[in-house]
């Protein structure tokens, strides 16, 4: 991965910065700093970010708080949901549920995420190795391992010796 885009060249820078900023302003609250946006074309509709923290909701990951934002919507078929982080199983099959076709995700270093499922489903997922998505989610892994292991489901990591 050489974080060119070129296989597809074209999706919505907006609706990838509202991701990033609503991931920054997670952080800044104290919480994950994971952010998503979905977006029609050059339309954002809308941005959220993880709230385990914020509103104790364990469900609200960054993908599915944007899609609660956005309400609802006819159909996802023309839509893509951006996202800085690779996203989890549960995403994954929200989107599969949604029929939503594409996925922009910031980076999948820190988390791998579902990429082979979401490909077996037919959705294009473009990865764009974004460093700010990156280095937050690093941070925030060496800062807060017990937070990120409760997002993800694993058992916490033994304090180091
Ligand atoms: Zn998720």
């Amino acid at each position: 991965m050489n974080g060119q885009p070129s296989e597809y060249a074209a999706y919505n820078e907006d609706a990838f910065e509202a991701a990033v900023r609503a991931a920054q302003k997670s952080l800044s609250e104290g919480g994950i700093p994971i952010g998503a946006a979905l977006a029609r074309g050059n339309e954002v509709i809308a941005s959220g970010h993880n709230e385990r923290v914020q509103h104790g909701d364990p469900i609200a990951h960054g993908e599915m708080s944007a899609l609660r934002a956005a309400g609802r919507q006819r159909s996802y078929r023309d839509t893509t949901l951006y996202t800085t982080l690779a996203p989890c199983a549960m995403c994954t099959g929200t989107i599969i549920q949604f029929k939503i076709p594409r996925v922009v995700v910031g980076e999948a270093r820190t988390f791998p995420g579902e990429f082979e499922l979401l490909r077996s489903r037919g959705v294009e997922v473009l990865v764009l190795d974004d460093q700010r998505s990156f280095d937050m989610m690093r941070s925030f892994q060496q800062d807060h391992p017990e937070l990120w292991a409760e997002d993800i489901a694993e058992d916490a990591l033994p304090e180091p010796a």
